[in-house]
């Protein structure tokens, strides 16, 4: 392949294509796909269609509405939950309740049981607390189900069972200054109390559905991948569907969920129409059992190594060595694009854009060639090509996806001139002119996004004097470091919110958990009656923020819609933090140093005060 490697002051060789004809065509395929109704397009899991969001796992059991007290309340059992309640028993706190909506620990790898289901992330840096918990995943990627374990494990381990109730959504947070505790209503009937409550309740959660006219029209049967009706297919998210044998399939969706699940469908249904509007990119997986030589090799303390190394290549940083070597660290200068970090400032911006930009070229081409290598039909491996950059879709990895398509029972249907799906009748699936006879379809279509439910409004929160927290936050999240905010004590959110992300997203909740833990413990150490920032401690965090800004509003608009750009609609603002998650931690390890006092509000401090 030609080298397009990036380097300062040199002149690049012969490219072997030509940048402004695919920036044309990136263009074109963009256009095919933009909507006039951006976001509106799609329809919640909720009211009518409130049963593609139903709970198919666990039976619910009933029980009395609680009226007690604890000292911190988790609203979460996915990771973010359990690693906050982890270190939070560590830290000694008894008195602990967590609380999810699932019938039981997991988040995600609860609800997301779909055949082929895995973590596109390697297992040794996702999966958290291996080495505390005395656990060595069975493969390189780990399936969905083994992940699944491990936070019934990681539950287990550091008795999180214990006073937890699921089940049970928070319908109200409410802040009673008198007592200094949150007033905790749930669609239980629970009126329970918690000094401190903790919201970690996932911000991919809520399955969304296209709206298409018609969608209630169809006779036959249809889910959510989210919720994956093994009842009807039979089978495991190991495969064997053998409920589909006699069925006409159609699955909505080709993104990072659509590419495990669809292989798997393929095999065993008699036949099988993808609804395709965006193909994924889809570059090679090489998953493998994990190497018992090797874990026998290492070392204590290798995990946290290990997921440092991965973030620190993925953030751009420089390091001495990869550790990982996969699809993620060998295309981590074009991650940078989106998910922001350190930069080479030696080159100007614009400069460094443009070979950015060459790379991804490259990389794309790469991906597009696999498309012809793999597929055997000429028009269906065209139709499965990307034409965006790199990171502007979750970029997929599969061995068996594009092979799918060589099956004589599978057929590719390209919706992008029609923006989707255009209708659904009795019988099955419209797209354009042409009806498709289906006895099922399965939306693989994704969820709403960047929301909790804090943020959302569907998790109402009152703070002190009954403020709304959506009121006080009416031009945009005032926080400190994105986990509290004045007016609204005791009060912590985990997730993306004026912080840093990543890929691997296990690990930015870990640290979130790490830190959020050290303070409530700090605050139970010391008596504190209030962990609250002051508004000027906010503000001087939305100001860092707007200062070390990185606008990628440009790449954004240029992107094939999606939900990275708001379908199309979303400028880049300073509401992350641009230096990214390495610094972002630097920074929070030498806050927790010198200012965590600055947070934690005496009980004689509070009195003057209120
Ligand atoms: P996505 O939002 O990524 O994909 C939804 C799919 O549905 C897209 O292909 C979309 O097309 C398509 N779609 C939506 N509306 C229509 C319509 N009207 N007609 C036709 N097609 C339509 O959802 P996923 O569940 O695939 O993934 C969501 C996220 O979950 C991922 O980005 C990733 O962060 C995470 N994930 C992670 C995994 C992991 O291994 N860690 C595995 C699976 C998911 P279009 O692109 O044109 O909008």
């Amino acid at each position: 392949m030609t080298d397009t490697t990036p380097r300062t002051g040199t002149t690049l060789p012969d490219l072997g294509f030509d940048p402004d004809a695919l920036r044309e065509r990136y263009r074109r395929e963009r256009d095919r796909r933009i909507r006039t109704d951006g976001a509106t397009q799609y329809r919640r899991a909720a009211g009518e269609f409130g049963y593609y969001a139903k709970d198919p796992y666990t039976e619910r059991v009933e029980r009395d509405p609680l009226t007690d007290g604890v000292e911190v309340l988790v609203v979460g059992g996915g990771f973010g939950g359990l690693l906050t309640g982890a270190r939070l028993r560590e830290a000694g706190v008894e008195s602990l309740r967590m609380m999810d909506e699932a019938g039981d620990f997991g988040g995600t790898w609860y609800w997301n049981r779909y055949p082929g289901i895995h973590c596109d992330v390697e297992s040794y840096s996702y999966m958290p607390l291996l080495e505390e918990t005395g656990y060595m995943p069975k493969w390189r990627y780990a399936p969905g189900e083994e992940i699944r374990q491990h936070a019934v494990r990681i539950a287990e381990h550091y008795g999180l069972y214990r006073d937890a109730v699921f089940h049970t959504r928070v319908t109200e947070l409410r802040w009673d200054e008198d007592a200094a505790e949150w007033h905790v209503r749930t669609d239980r009937g629970d009126e329970m109390r918690a000094r401190h409550v903790v919201v970690s309740s996932g911000t991919l959660t809520q399955p969304k559905l296209p709206g298409i006219p018609g969608i209630e029209d169809f006779r036959g049967h249809t889910f959510h991948t989210s919720r994956w009706d093994y009842g009807y297919t039979g089978g495991t998210a190991d495969g064997g569907l053998t409920g589909l044998a006699d069925k006409r399939v159609a699955v909505v969706g080709t993104g990072a969920t659509g590419l495990q699940a669809i292989p798997h469908v393929a095999r065993d249904a008699r036949h099988l129409y993808v609804l395709q509007r965006t193909p994924s990119s889809v570059d090679v997986r090489d998953n493998r059992p994990t190497d018992p030589e090797w874990a026998a090799s290492l070392r204590p303390g290798w995990q946290r190594e290990r997921m440092e190394n991965f973030l620190a290549i993925l953030a751009g940083e420089d390091v001495e060595e990869d550790l990982v070597q996969d699809g993620w660290t060998g295309t981590a200068r074009l991650q940078r694009a989106i998910i922001t970090g350190a930069v080479d400032t030696t080159l100007d911006p614009a400069e460094r854009e443009r070979l950015d930009e060459l790379a991804d070229f490259a990389k794309m081409n790469e991906i597009r060639a696999r498309v012809d290598d793999v597929v055997h039909d000429p028009a269906t491996a065209e139709a499965l090509k990307p034409w965006y950059r790199y990171m502007c879709k979750r970029p997929g990895f599969s061995d068996h996806y594009l092979q799918t398509f060589n099956r004589p029972n599978v057929t590719l249907v390209d919706t992008a001139d029609h923006g989707g799906v255009t209708g659904m009748t009795e019988n099955g699936v419209v797209v354009g002119e042409t009806e498709y006879e289906v006895d099922c379809v399965i939306f693989a279509t994704g969820f709403e996004t960047g929301v909790s439910g804090v943020v959302s409004g569907t998790l109402p929160v009152h703070g002190r004097g009954g403020t709304p927290l959506l009121e006080a936050w009416g031009r945009g999240p005032r926080t400190l470091h994105g986990f509290y905010s004045h007016g609204f004590p005791n009060l912590f959110h985990l997730g993306p919110l004026q912080n840093a992300n990543s890929v691997n997203f296990v690990h930015i909740l870990q640290e979130q958990a790490e830190h959020i833990a050290a303070v409530v413990a700090e605050a139970s150490k010391t008596g504190a009656r209030y962990v609250e920032p002051t508004p000027e401690a906010e503000a001087a965090w939305a100001r860092t923020l707007a200062e070390t800004f990185v606008d990628n509003s440009a790449f954004l608009a240029e992107c094939t819609p999606g939900y990275y750009n708001g379908e199309g609609t979303r400028r880049a603002a300073p509401t992350s933090y641009s230096p990214g998650p390495v610094a972002f931690h630097r920074l929070l390890a030498e806050w927790r140093k010198g200012h965590m006092s600055d947070v934690l509000v005496a009980p004689a401090a509070a009195r003057t005060e209120g």
